[in-house]
């Protein structure tokens, strides 16, 4: 499910038929791409009556446009000659220079040999899959997680088993535990996926202590970690956590963007991997898209050369604080007993938790009705869990829409608690 909204109006097709003559041709690995239940909601919910707390897009309102429009001119009229040229497969050299600066902010010691350019990180958690995933391969991951690396892994037939985690981030002995299981169970466990900073969907933070955990049992077990770390510079207290790349270059592929950072029009991420896992990497983004767009590249490269891109990172900074503020705040003197909510240092998400008896998934109708979108909580796993969680984000609306979209919500829980 895309994180914005507005990308589910769909029109049918242009012979307006609902029958699909290719339905038995389709790969195994395609079957379960289907759209999801909520999608024909969140059409609704991107009217501009309401409010909604559903998308993770960020707010490229506050971007320097005509600063854009210049570098994006000078692109053009400058380095023409390579910026409308094919690239190369593993991107730009010296944009991938660029990105180890960006890396080293979060502890990371990188070379620009080691890192593969990517359309958003999104693509390298499809190009990790796709080199690494064996139909009934396991792939760990917190639960909840990322809902889109949960539709990749399914793509490619992973059998996804969920860690345990809690405020602190994904539970170290819960994943000792899973891996001994597996383990004596046989099974293939091909990589352990972890949003360990400003987690998407919860809000938390993988403490220090943890990280050391996690690290060394991931390392006594072989097995890789990826890491996908978004949200990492966009903190908005206490002190900044080192990337688990930092600490163990040899067992962790670590995904980076520029999507919340500077802008996701842009579709660049990366990918930085222990040298043989990038050169699969490499040969796997050739036969996927040839070479990235040298043009976007040479803009967001630019960007990072002439701009003070740090101090736009704190402007970004300063305003989701702001929201995120609005947002803890309202939550804090509005819902009623028995709901429970994380409180995010960072990022984008908070992971609330319904009073029994609630869900939010068949609440979102109501929601909706009432003028107020999130998402349910079960699209987050990939069984059946999560009726009585839902993500909120704050990213996107004011601080005054927030404060009146949570108003509504809460209008809306206490109606459902009377029924
Ligand atoms: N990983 C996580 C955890 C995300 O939240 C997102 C964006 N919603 C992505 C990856 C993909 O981002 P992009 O492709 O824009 O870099």
């Amino acid at each position: 499910m895309p994180d914005d909204p507005r990308e589910h109006h769909q029109r049918p097709s242009a012979q307006g038929s609902r029958i699909d003559p290719y339905v038995g041709a389709y790969a195994e690995r395609a079957k379960g791409m289907v759209a999801s239940e909520v999608r024909a909601l969140f059409a609704v919910a991107s009217r501009p009556e309401v409010v909604s707390l559903a998308g993770g897009m960020p707010n490229v309102g506050a971007l320097p446009l005509e600063q854009i429009g210049e570098i994006v001119r000078q692109v053009a009229v400058e380095q023409g000659g390579t910026a409308l040229q094919y690239g190369s497969a593993q991107g730009d050299p010296a944009l991938r220079e660029q990105i180890c600066d960006v890396m080293a902010m979060e502890g990371i010691d990188a070379s620009a040999d080691d890192l593969i350019v990517t359309v958003g990180s999104q693509q390298a958690l499809d190009l990790v899959t796709r080199v690494f995933i064996d139909p009934g391969d396991v792939v760990l991951a917190e639960a909840p997680t990322y809902v889109t690396a949960i539709n990749t892994f399914a793509a490619f037939q992973a059998d996804i088993v969920h860690v345990t985690m809690d405020d602190d981030g994904v539970v170290p002995e819960a994943l000792e535990e899973s891996l001994a299981n597996l383990a004596a169970a046989g099974r293939r466990v091909k990589f352990f996926y972890t949003v360990p900073t400003f987690q998407n969907p919860a809000g938390v933070t993988l403490t220090t202590e943890r990280r050391r955990r996690v690290l060394e049992i991931c390392d006594r077990y072989g097995l890789l970690v990826l890491e996908d770390n978004p949200y990492g510079l966009l903190r908005y207290e206490g002190e900044r956590v080192r990337a688990l790349r930092a600490d163990s270059p040899g067992n962790v592929i670590y995904l980076g963007s520029f999507s919340k950072t500077f802008s996701p029009g842009f579709r660049i991420g990366w990918a930085l991997a222990p040298p043989a896992v990038r050169a699969k990497l490499v040969l796997a983004a050739e036969s996927a898209m040839l070479s990235h767009s040298s043009f976007n590249q040479q803009v967001v490269g630019r960007y990072l050369a002439t701009y003070p891109w740090q101090e736009q990172i704190k402007d970004f900074t300063e305003m989701y604080r702001a929201r995120r503020d609005a947002m803890l705040s309202s939550l804090e003197a509005q819902m009623p007993a028995g709901s429970s909510w994380t409180r995010p240092q960072g990022g984008f998400f908070v992971w609330l938790t319904l009073p029994e008896g609630l869900d939010a998934k068949a609440m979102l109708p109501r929601a909706v009705n009432e003028r107020v979108a999130y998402v349910p909580g079960t699209g987050f796993y990939s069984g059946d869990h999560g009726h009585r969680n839902m993500r909120l984000s704050f990213c996107y609306p004011t601080p005054e829409q927030i404060r009146e979209g949570v108003r509504r919500l809460v209008g809306v829980i206490e109606g459902e608690l009377s029924l």
